[in-house]
């Protein structure tokens, strides 16, 4: 796998600061594919220094050639899709189809729904007697993770070009080759230098200087609550503006008059995509008590063909795999019953985890309160639907959620109390406008669409 050995700053590739190196490893078969640099401070200072140095430019360039530049970057992850699409299964372990289909092809919708927004975009307001002018940020300081490894980048680095601003984007440790793939693309897109700077290294290291640079505006992260809380305290004491994508634990609501065999295979297949490794994912499955064996036994049925190895991928690292092992295990010592895997491996090699459904899961149970972050599912009994309300709500979390009922107002009536900032009303469609961000310790802000954009816009008011 080719890799870069510097970092992509002002518009080129810069030899490191520092001779620090990170492995990027295949976790299918746990060799070792590439090295990247590990940045240090010094790195995140010359790419912030040169975001700076571009933001003016960049800022004052009109809305139509700033869309017209992500029209580009949009056409150049088209033609590159299947280079995207083998990155993302090597280092994070993806089936090629899901490679390509979601991580190579998602980041393509929301790139070309920047680029129209861009266009589109009213950046002036009439108020009474004010003009309010919607103007950049500025600077942002961009810390992604490794699930949806160029989704991730795309969703904060297009909306924050299309705003006017410019970006220093510090990508996860695991992958960092696809993020390097994103600057190619950014530089054949002829995005001017400076506007877009890649420094790749470890979180408490780049990420902490990053988050903490007196020349960034702007810090949007997407991770885990642990880190995010961390970087939320460091913004919050330079008094800079921070979007916060962090956990989530989303209940999948079945109601009583739904169809149920669609709604437990669907909410499986939720859950298994990727690995699990889906912040949004559905990993709650509440039933009605009168329904509930037969839930159980689509439920086993369903995740049979769910293989590790073909439509199942690995995690993406060891600690993971242990992690997730580990949850499974504290599943079964708080007395929640096994419906399918369990926490052996399924293979010696690769760092795979067996797809896992547990029943007798109460709400109060660490695997159902806790972020697993792999192909993990609890299955909930409740007795009626305030019991159902409680059990939903009733997590730190309030990411996503899913509702399925016969009659569709009658789950969007549920939906309407849920704590949570996405409902999936009936295995809905994803709508790349819909904002995306959580309720309660999910985050603070929202991505996608024109949400999305307005969190790298600021006011401001002239009156006549
Ligand atoms: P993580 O928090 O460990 O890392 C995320 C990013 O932060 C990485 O780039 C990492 O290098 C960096 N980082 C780590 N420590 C840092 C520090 N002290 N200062 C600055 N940066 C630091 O998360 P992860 O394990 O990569 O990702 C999994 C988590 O992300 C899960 O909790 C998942 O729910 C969450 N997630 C949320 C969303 C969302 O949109 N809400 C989307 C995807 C993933």
């Amino acid at each position: 796998m080719k890799a870069h050995d510097g970092m992509y700053i002002g518009g080129q590739w810069r030899p490191a600061a520092g001779p620090d190196t990170i492995a990027v490893v295949n976790p299918a078969d746990e060799q070792v594919i590439a090295h990247v640099p590990a940045g240090t401070a010094e790195d995140v200072d010359a790419a912030v220094r040169a975001a700076r140095e571009a933001f003016p430019a960049w800022a004052a360039t009109p809305p139509a050639e700033r869309a017209a530049r992500i029209a580009a970057l949009r056409d150049v992850l088209v033609a590159r899709k299947d280079e995207i699409a083998e990155t993302v299964t090597a280092e994070l372990g993806a089936p090629l189809a899901l490679s390509r289909t979601v991580h190579a092809g998602v980041p393509v919708l929301v790139a070309g729904s920047y680029a129209e927004l861009a266009a589109s975009y009213s950046f002036e307001e009439r108020i009474g007697n004010s003009t309010v002018l919607l103007e950049p940020v500025g600077v942002v300081g961009a810390i992604t993770p490794w699930n949806y490894p160029l989704h991730q980048v795309v969703a904060k680095v297009a909306p924050a070009l299309a705003a006017g601003c410019t970006v220093v984007l510090k990508p996860a440790e695991d992958t960092p080759l696809t993020a390097q793939l994103f600057a190619e693309a950014i530089h054949e897109a002829g995005l001017p230098a400076g506007v877009f700077n890649l420094v790749t290294g470890l979180g408490p290291v780049a990420g902490q200087a990053l988050a903490a640079h007196e020349g960034v505006d702007l810090v949007s992260f997407t991770g885990s609550t642990a880190v995010g809380r961390q970087i939320g305290a460091t913004a919050g004491a330079a008094v800079k503006r921070v979007a916060l994508e962090l956990g989530g634990k989303s209940a999948n609501v079945i109601l009583p008059s739904a169809d149920l065999a669609k709604a437990v295979s669907v909410g499986i297949a939720n859950v298994m995509s990727n690995s699990g490794q889906t912040c949004s994912a559905w990993t709650r499955m509440l039933v009605h008590r009168n329904q509930y064996d037969e839930a159980l036994a689509l439920a086993a049925a369903a995740v049979a063909k769910y293989v590790p190895g073909e439509r199942v991928g690995p995690l993406v690292n060891a600690k993971q795999q242990q992690r997730v092992r580990g949850y499974i295990e504290k599943g079964l010592a708080e007395g929640a019953r096994l419906v399918a895997g369990g926490p052996e491996a399924p293979h010696e090699t690769g760092y795979y985890v067996s797809p896992t459904v547990f029943a007798d899961v109460t709400w109060d149970m660490t695997i159902a309160q806790e972020e697993i972050f792999g192909p993990v599912l609890s299955i909930l009994k409740y007795e009626d639907e305030e019991d159902a309300l409680r059990i939903a709500n009733g997590t730190v979390y309030g990411l996503a959620g899913a509702v399925w009922a016969a009659d569709e107002a009658e789950a969007v009536a549920f939906a309407r109390r849920m704590d949570t900032g996405q409902v999936d009303i009936n295995g809905g469609r994803f709508n790349p406008l819909a904002p995306f961000g959580g309720y309660k310790q999910s985050g603070v802000g929202r991505e996608l669409g024109p949400h999305g954009l307005s969190e790298y816009l600021q006011t401001k008011s002239l009156q006549f």
